[in-house]
């Protein structure tokens, strides 16, 4: 299965080589409010090999909470398409909705709920954590997205 996405001008395109279903995650922190302009931001993890890219881009890296991240942007319109930390060792986190099939998608956890804007109603059942999971939970809650519908 091959996935594929691009920013808001087009002008950078990317592919995905996973077979894997995607463990998409909402996290509701304040910084992806911000960032994102929106109630939340949708993720996806996933190892760094799996994208490929064509387009200009260009990175923005910042420290914070012990942690060093890069984010790959668009030059021209500056979407972040996705992301690495030091937190997460040869993954990326990829922003989902510049997936091309992002109706499709559902999220399998949603994470810093302790932000979430209050009008915002998740699904019964969905795992949830106040802030950030342990890595082994978040882990397992990923997993479980194996019995949600596969994307296509
Ligand atoms: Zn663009
Ligand atoms: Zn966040």
């Amino acid at each position: 299965m091959t996935l594929t996405g691009q920013c808001r001008c087009t002008a950078v395109h990317y592919t995905l080589a996973t077979d894997a279903p995607l463990a998409v995650y909402a996290c509701h922190c304040r910084d992806c409010q911000t960032w994102s302009g929106s109630a939340f931001a949708l993720h996806a993890l996933m190892p760094s090999e799996t994208i490929s890219h064509e387009g200009p881009v260009t990175h923005y890296a910042y420290d914070a909470d012990g942690q060093h991240s890069i984010h790959t942007l668009c030059s021209v319109c500056h979407t972040r398409l996705y992301n690495t930390t030091s937190a997460a060792p040869g993954m990326l986190v990829l922003r989902a909705g510049t997936l091309d099939h992002s109706p499709s998608l559902q999220p399998v956890a949603h994470i810093w709920i302790k932000h979430k804007q209050p009008w915002l109603m998740l699904p019964e059942g969905i795992a949830t954590w106040p802030q950030s999971p342990t890595p082994q939970a978040f882990a397992q809650a990923l997993q479980a997205s194996e019995t949600a519908p596969e994307v296509r």
